[in-house]
């Protein structure tokens, strides 16, 4: 049996998740939009899309509270981009009203490749997907800024202006990357999150 995995699906580009969880043998992800829908899954995955959008509508559906309460009681999430900054303790420029799930002892400071660099694309190495690059796409996207103790970073940008910005992190059952992986076909980063959820079973 392969686990039941949900997408959040309030905004943002959570049919590409779907989609990237299906060529990984997850037939029928849940898309989850209410307490209901996230009762009866074993791991969420945050989609890239707007933080602020999918903070508000988070409060909107009632599954702020409840994603929180599963995630500090070790349900395996991961966010993509504005998953990313849903899932960060600290959020660095902010909207005022803007609120988090959180889950990653991190602050993440929201677009801050900066507005020129809209988005752009690099090879990442994370001994965590095996050996070869991962081409990843950025749009928008936040970094990790700081992070505790707990947090293991498995990735960085490897050249340019930003070389050794943190941009994918685990703690424990939750990982997070600034890119979008599910804006690819390489399908590594959502195979390591299925065994994450297979393992914790
Ligand atoms: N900049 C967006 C935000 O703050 C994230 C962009 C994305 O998910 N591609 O939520």
């Amino acid at each position: 049996m392969r686990p039941a995995i949900g997408v959040l699906a309030l905004q943002g580009d959570f049919r590409e998740h779907v989609h990237a969880l299906q060529r990984c043998g997850i037939d029928n992800p849940v898309l989850v939009r209410t307490p209901r829908d996230l009762a009866s899954v074993q791991a969420v995955i945050v989609p890239g899309g707007e933080s602020t959008a999918i903070s508000k509508l988070a409060v909107a559906f009632e599954v702020l509270e409840p994603m929180r309460q599963r995630i500090a009681a070790g349900m395996p999430v991961y966010g993509s981009c504005a998953g990313m900054i849903m899932l960060a303790n600290n959020i660095l420029d902010a909207r005022s009203e803007q609120t988090s799930f959180g889950g990653l002892d991190i602050s993440v400071r929201r677009n801050a490749f900066g507005r020129q660099v809209d988005s752009f694309e690099a090879d990442l190495h994370a001994p965590a997907w095996g050996e070869d690059a991962l081409k990843a796409v950025f749009i928008r996207a936040p970094w990790v800024e700081s992070h505790g103790p707990d947090v293991e970073v498995l990735a960085r940008v490897e050249s340019g202006p930003h070389e050794g910005a943190v941009v994918a992190v685990a703690q424990n059952h939750v990982m997070a990357t600034s890119f979008h992986p599910e804006l690819t076909t390489d399908d590594r980063v959502h195979s390591y999150f299925i065994h994450t959820v297979e393992n914790r079973a």
